[in-house]
């Protein structure tokens, strides 16, 4: 796989089949998902024209070969490419992704100055995925902690620690000694089943079931609970897939 991400050989390099056609007019190049490059003769003589063909259109050449490349991939659907936006309804946000793609490097992300971040490297690989769950978990520790702060100060229901992971099957959890985590993902629901969930796990706090008095507790806080706990099941199904990692 490897020797798929090299910079691209020189066209002398370049394999391609030749095929004499006397009703060409000229030579001819195509590239199919079938064949590949294919290099069409008029005459056999035509032949020794060939790397001059192949010199002058060079650009284009690699430029179809690596766009057959890229679509046979993502039909194996095991790559997939980054995303361009990164919409946060939770925090009202639209972070655009700018890709620099640099082949045979390794994946960098960096933040730009506001809602922007650019992906550089090779993108053909999972790492840009991995650095961007890690981005997600920061920009989640960032925005979440706060919300719950002040959640916790209308609710007058005290945590110890917050943790944010990335969480497949729970948007969060409360644990005995008060310890609450939250998944990164919520920043992809609307505000207001994110508020819904910091406040369902802070009731914990007091509950830690999901008893009668459990609910009544969150009802206090809000009164739409049931609607919203229904909610959360079905946003489940609408998160970017680069959010989970491979063996989740
Ligand atoms: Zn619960």
């Amino acid at each position: 796989m490897s020797q798929l991400f090299l910079p691209f050989p020189e066209t002398s390099e370049l394999q391609y089949r030749v095929r004499e056609n006397r009703r060409a007019k000229r030579i001819i190049l195509r590239i199919t998902v079938a064949r590949g490059l294919e290099v069409v003769v008029p005459s056999a003589a035509a032949r020794r024209h060939i790397p001059e063909v192949l010199a002058k259109n060079r650009t284009w050449i690699e430029r179809t070969l690596r766009k057959l490349q890229d679509e046979r991939r993502s039909a194996s659907g095991k790559i997939r490419f980054p995303p361009t936006t990164i919409s946060l309804p939770a925090i009202d946000e639209i972070w655009q992704v700018a890709h620099l793609p640099i082949a045979g490097t390794k994946a960098r992300l960096r933040q730009l100055s506001g809602e922007s971040l650019e992906l550089a490297g090779d993108l053909r690989t999972t790492e840009w995925e991995v650095l961007m769950r890690l981005w997600l978990i920061t920009r989640a520790q960032s925005a979440l902690e706060p919300w719950l702060n002040r959640l916790s100060q209308r609710t007058g229901l005290q945590y110890v620690r917050l943790t944010i992971r990335l969480q497949k099957t729970r948007w969060g959890s409360c644990s005995a000694k008060g310890y609450i985590s939250l998944n990164a993902r919520l920043l992809f629901l609307t505000s207001e089943l994110t508020e819904y969930v910091l406040l369902h796990e802070l009731c914990h706090l007091r509950e830690l079931n999901h008893s009668r008095r459990f609910w009544r507790l969150v009802e206090q806080f809000e009164p739409n609970w049931r609607h919203l706990d229904r909610a959360l099941i079905a946003a489940a199904g609408t998160l970017p897939r680069w959010t989970l990692r491979d063996r989740d």
